[in-house]
């Protein structure tokens, strides 16, 4: 598929910050750990939903997850997203429990389906922000 188009580049701020500076840094998805009982959190709070615990890192996640809910755009206002007309954006359950949101430039809308096994993989666009595509899992039938 071709590069994405030139976008809008959100700022993120305040802990969004740090969940995507650890992304970027790492160059794939990295989610919130609590560092006391090991609770994986997105969004990123400051205290563990769990155990309320203030310690906490970001860390590698896997990427393995399934589609939790996802939504079909036939139209947008945003320029650079007209080219992907009709796309997914699919709300992701990932494997160590936190569902994500992410887009699909692979997965049309005739091949969604709940449960579905995919990728969730990260695409650097500045230094305080990344977007994530949900990409066909090779673990999927053909
Ligand atoms: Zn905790």
């Amino acid at each position: 598929m071709s590069a994405t188009p030139h976008t809008m580049i959100p700022k993120p701020d305040e802990l969004d910050l740090v969940f995507y500076r650890a992304v970027v840094s790492a160059g794939k998805l990295c989610i919130q750990r609590c560092n006391a009982c090991g609770a994986w959190t997105h969004p990123a709070r400051y205290y563990c939903p769990k155990c309320s615990s203030a310690d906490f890192a970001f860390a590698p996640a896997s990427g393995r997850a399934t589609v939790y809910s996802y939504t079909v755009s036939h139209v947008s206002m945003e320029p650079s997203w007209q080219p992907f007309l009709p796309y997914v954006t699919i709300v992701a359950e990932l494997e160590e429990g936190p569902r994500l949101v992410a887009t699909s430039r692979d997965i049309g809308p005739e091949r969604i389906a709940l449960g579905m096994p995919i990728r969730i993989v990260s695409e650097t666009k500045s230094p305080d922000f990344a977007i994530f595509w949900a990409e066909r899992s090779e673990e999927q039938k053909p």
